[in-house]
């Protein structure tokens, strides 16, 4: 864990009391009173340093990302413990909704579901409910049946299923045979060789999930970030915080950086997982009508009250391409884009838009 001292707090604890003792070592008869005073002083300056409220932070993989946790705390203790439950959050999370970690429930919907119903925890249910949402407002753009052919990409390994695979597994996406029943809290697909996977929106969840965390400890200022979605509680302290926008052809490029404070920011790249074949980008993002990585656009940038939203309409809004999801985002009230399309231009929602003259 990392502290970072505020300038201004460290002004602001240390003028008073050293004043204070240089008016005391310029009058000589108070020679004694003041070898007594300036160990007092020191005393109470060491006291009220290790009092001072600063910033701590701390990164680690978690989820096959890197989480940040940024906080303003008085005691260092307790940051330490803040920092950790959203850290033990995330993993909690990653053990229930990876693919991969044949263990968690995800895995055993996708092996069970085309059986018949199966019965998943209430925060599963919730996440999935969230997301066939998202797939009915972006009309199919965003839908989580893509892993039906997305798990044949091997994006490390630069593999890609062949065109005969993708044919006979096109159909088994499709959001609409997903069949969620509220009451006894399960999931069934209506087709076999069907796959969900939520790595389009389980990070938002998950850094939603660490924010509350840190709000029910008292915390008022922080950050929270796991790889593209970050969210924000609190302002800087007296400023906003600057979240940048990568280059998405530029690994140590900036192409914005925005002041923002109290909302989430998701960013969906092709840059973030892919591998070059011919002339072809294949990346992590599926369109789901061909089961091919989604052109059009680079990245994809979302704000909005909480990252679960940010983070799956970022993934939707890239499969819709500049039009199509600009006129989604501009439809929706408190969420804002701003796009880099395939020739890096950038394009934004209408609140973003400076006003014309
Ligand atoms: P990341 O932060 O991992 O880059 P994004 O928010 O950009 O994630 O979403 C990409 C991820 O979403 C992919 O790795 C995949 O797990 C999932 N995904 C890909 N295509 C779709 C889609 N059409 N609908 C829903 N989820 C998708
Ligand atoms: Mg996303």
């Amino acid at each position: 864990m990392r502290r970072e001292r505020s300038n201004l707090t460290m002004k602001a604890i240390f003028s008073q009391p050293l004043l204070f003792l240089f008016k005391r070592l310029l009058n000589p008869a108070h020679k004694i009173l003041h070898r007594f005073m300036c160990f007092f002083s020191l005393l109470l300056l060491l006291q009220s340093a290790a009092a001072c409220a600063q910033w701590f932070s701390d990164e680690r993989a978690i989820m096959g990302t890197l989480v940040r946790v940024e906080l303003w705390q008085q005691d260092a203790k307790k940051a330490n413990t803040a920092i950790e439950s959203v850290m033990t959050e995330m993993e909690r999370i990653n053990q229930l909704m990876s693919p991969l970690i044949a263990s968690s429930e995800l895995a055993k919907i996708n092996s069970q579901a085309a059986q018949g119903a199966v019965v998943i925890s209430p925060e599963l249910f919730e996440l999935i409910t969230k997301a066939q949402d998202v797939a009915e407002l972006s009309t199919g753009a965003f839908d989580i049946s893509f892993a039906s052919i997305g798990q044949y990409y091997d994006y490390r390994a630069g593999k890609q299923p062949e065109q005969a695979s993708i044919d006979q597994l096109l159909d088994r996406i499709n959001y609409q045979q997903i069949v969620l029943n509220k009451k006894h809290s399960s999931i069934r697909f209506l087709r076999q060789g069907m796959a969900i996977d939520l790595g389009g929106i389980a990070k938002g969840h998950a850094v939603d999930r660490g924010i509350a965390l840190l709000a029910r400890q008292g915390i008022s200022n922080a950050l929270v970030s796991a790889g593209g979605d970050t969210r924000l509680l609190g302002d800087k302290r007296g400023r906003p915080w600057l979240v940048a926008i990568k280059d998405p052809r530029h690994d140590d490029k900036q192409a914005v950086l925005i002041p923002l404070a109290d909302v989430a920011i998701s960013t969906s790249g092709d840059y973030e997982r892919f591998f070059i074949d011919g002339d072809k980008r294949v990346h992590h993002i599926i369109q789901p009508s061909s089961g091919r990585s989604a052109a059009g656009v680079q990245s994809v940038s979302i704000i909005g009250p909480d990252s679960t939203t940010t983070d799956a309409l970022s993934t939707a809004v890239f499969v819709l391409g500049v039009e199509k999801g600009l006129n989604l985002i501009n439809s929706l009230a408190g969420i804002d884009a701003i796009i880099i399309d395939a020739k890096r231009k950038m394009h934004y929602s209408n609140d973003l838009r400076p006003p014309r003259r």
